[in-house]
C-alpha cells in the first residue's frame, strides 16, 4: 500500500520560509510532477490555507532505519567502559535476527516519525541485503515498501561491506549478514538498476561502509566503474567516526581517512562523507575544496560518545553540510540542528558558535545549510548557475511549536530550533502530495500496530540473545 495523498495545484501559507526569509501570506503553485512552478504574494481563493510556520522539508542524508528499534536497549551500561564498539554488538544482534517483514515494519514507523520530524526525504544507507533465506536481494524491497507506505522520498544506498578492519581482516560473525563479494555487489547493483528506473521516484546511489570495511583499492575501482552510470546519483561512506579507526588508517596507509580518499582522487561533488568526527582541519579543507558534502548526525554522535569536529572554518569556506538521523535515537531535523550547535558549544566553551556576522541567528543559518546540503548529498542539487525545479516538499509547524506567535519573524526559526523541543510537523507535503494533513497520516494505525507487534517479538529475542551472547 502506498501513502495516497491529495495533490493540490496551489497552497497558500500564512508564513513561508523561502530562500532564507519569511514571507507572509504566500501561495505556491505546483505542477503534476510535484515541483513548485511559481510563488505569488497573497492567499489564493479556493487553495488550501496552511497556518503556522512552513519550511522546506529537509533531506535526512544518513539513516539506518532498522536501528530505530535499538534506542532504549542500548541505554544500560554493557560494561564499565561502554562505547561505540559495545553499542555495535547490540546492533549486530538485532541485524542478524531481522526478517524482511520486520525491516519493513520498523522502517515504516521510523519514516513516519521522520516526516513528523520535518524530513521529507531520506537516504537509506543499507548494508543489509538478503534477509531470511532469500537468494536475491530483498532488504531494498522492504525499505522501498516502507518508504512508499510512509510517503517519504527515498534514496537507496546499497552498501559494500567486506572486512572487520583495515588490511582485509575477516568479518566478525555479527558482520556476516552485511558481507558481499565485489562481484556479487555489482550483480546486485544491476538488479537494483532494473528495479528502480533512473526516472522513477526512488533514487539510487552506492555506499561503502567505511575504509575499515572496504579496501581502498576496491573502493576506488567500484567508484570508477560507476563514474558514468546515470543511476548512481551519489557515493557515501562513513569516515573518521572513531579515533581507533583513524589510527588504524594511518598505520595502514600513512594517511588519515579523508586525506587518503583525497590522495586516491576519490573526493568530488558526488561524494558524501558521514561523520568526519576526527578529521583534521586540513582534511576538512580538502573536503571543502572537493565540493563533497559533510554529513553530521549530531544526536547519534552524542549518543555514541563520538565527539564533534571543529566545523567553523569548513562552513566559513563554503563547505556543504547535511544532517542525518543515523541510528534514529532522535527523529527530528530541528533537534539535529539544535544538537549540532550545542555540541559545538560544549566542545568550544562558547555560545552561538556557528553564527557569523552575516548570519547571526544560528538556527536560520543551519536550516539553510541543511536544506541545500541535504540535496547535494543525494545528488539532487541544481548544477551551479542552473535554475532546477524545486520539489514541493513542505513541513508546517503550529500548536506545539513553541511561542512563535509572540516573536518577530526574525526569531521564528530560533523558536523552532531552540525553544520548541517537542515540535512535530502538522502538515507535511512530499513532492506535491500531502502525506500528513492536520496531524493525521492516513496509514498511521496500521504502521503503528505492525511496529508494536514486531518490536515486542524482537525485544524478547534480542534480550535472550544478549544474556547468552
Ligand atoms: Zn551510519
Amino acid at each position: 500500500m502506498q501513502a495516497e495523498g491529495i495533490a493540490p495545484s496551489a497552497v497558500s501559507f500564512a508564513n513561508l520560509w523561502w530562500q532564507g526569509r519569511w514571507l507572509r501570506d504566500a501561495t505556491a503553485s505546483m505542477d503534476k510532477a510535484g515541483h513548485c512552478i511559481g510563488l505569488s504574494e497573497g492567499r489564493r481563493r479556493g487553495a488550501p490555507f496552511i497556518g503556522g510556520l512552513t519550511l522546506p522539508g529537509i533531506v535526512d542524508a544518513h539513516c539506518h532505519a532498522f536501528q530505530r528499534a535499538l534506542g532504549p536497549w542500548t541505554q544500560r551500561a554493557a560494561s564499565r567502559r561502554d562505547d561505540f564498539w559495545s553499542w555495535r554488538e547490540t546492533m549486530y544482534a538485532l541485524a542478524g535476527r531481522l526478517q524482511c517483514d520486520d525491516l519493513e515494519a520498523i522502517s515504516a514507523r521510523c519514516y513516519l516519525e521522520l516526516l513528523r520530524g520535518g524530513y521529507t526525504q531520506v537516504a537509506e544507507f543499507l548494508y543489509l541485503h538478503r534477509l531470511g533465506v532469500a537468494r536475491e536481494p530483498n532488504a531494498d524491497r522492504a525499505i522501498a515498501a516502507a518508504a512508499g507506505r510512509a510517503g517519504i522520498g527515498l534514496t537507496l544506498l546499497p552498501t559494500l561491506y567486506q572486512h572487520a578492519d583495515f588490511g582485509g581482516a575477516p568479518p566478525h560473525p555479527g558482520q556476516l549478514p552485511f558481507v558481499r563479494s565485489t562481484e556479487r555487489f555489482l550483480e546486485d547493483w544491476q538488479e537494483l538498476r532494473s528495479r528502480y528506473p533512473a526516472d522513477g521516484p526512488i533514487g539510487l546511489g552506492v555506499a561503502f561502509h567505511s575504509l575499515r570495511a572496504v579496501d581502498i583499492d576496491v573502493t576506488t575501482s567500484v567508484a570508477q566503474s560507476l563514474q558514468d552510470d546515470p543511476h548512481c546519483r551519489c557515493l557515501h561512506i562513513h569516515v573518521a567516526e572513531q579515533p581507533a579507526e583513524v589510527a588504524a588508517c594511518v598505520r595502514r596507509h600513512g594517511l588519515p581517512p579523508v586525506a587518503l580518499l583525497a590522495a586516491r582522487g576519490l573526493l568530488s561533488a558526488r561524494w558524501a562523507l558521514i561523520h568526519g568526527t576526527h578529521a583534521t582541519e586540513a582534511e576538512l579543507a580538502q573536503l571543502c575544496a572537493s565540493r563533497a558534502t559533510l554529513v553530521l548526525c549530531p544526536t547519534t554522535e552524542a549518543d555514541l560518545g563520538d565527539g564533534c569536529p571543529a566545523i567553523e572554518p569548513y562552513l566559513a569556506a563554503g563547505g556543504h553540510l547535511a544532517i542525518g538521523s543515523d541510528s534514529n535515537i532522535a527523529r527530528s531535523a530541528l533537534g539535529e540542528l539544535r544538537q549540532l550547535e550545542w555540541s559545538q558549544r560544549l566542545a568550544r566553551g562558547r555560545r552561538n558558535v556557528l553564527a557569523t556576522a552575516q548570519a547571526p541567528a544560528v538556527a536560520d543559518r543551519l536550516y539553510q545549510l541543511a536544506a541545500t546540503g541535504g540535496l547535494h548529498a543525494i545528488g539532487q542539487a541544481a548544477p551551479a548557475g542552473a535554475a532546477a525545479p524545486q520539489r514541493a516538499d513542505f513541513v508546517s509547524y503550529d500548536e506545539d511549536a513553541g511561542d512563535w506567535e509572540m516573536q518577530e519573524p526574525d526569531d521564528f526559526l530560533s523558536t523552532l530550533v531552540f525553544d520548541a523541543p517537542a515540535a512535530r510537523a502538522r502538515q507535511v507535503m512530499v513532492a506535491g502530495r500531502w502525506v500528513i494533513r492536520d496531524g493525521v497520516h492516513t496509514d498511521e494505525a496500521a504502521i503503528e500496530a505492525r511496529y508494536r507487534e514486531t518490536l515486542g517479538r524482537l525485544r524478547a529475542i534480542i534480550r535472550e540473545g544478549l544474556h547468552h551472547g
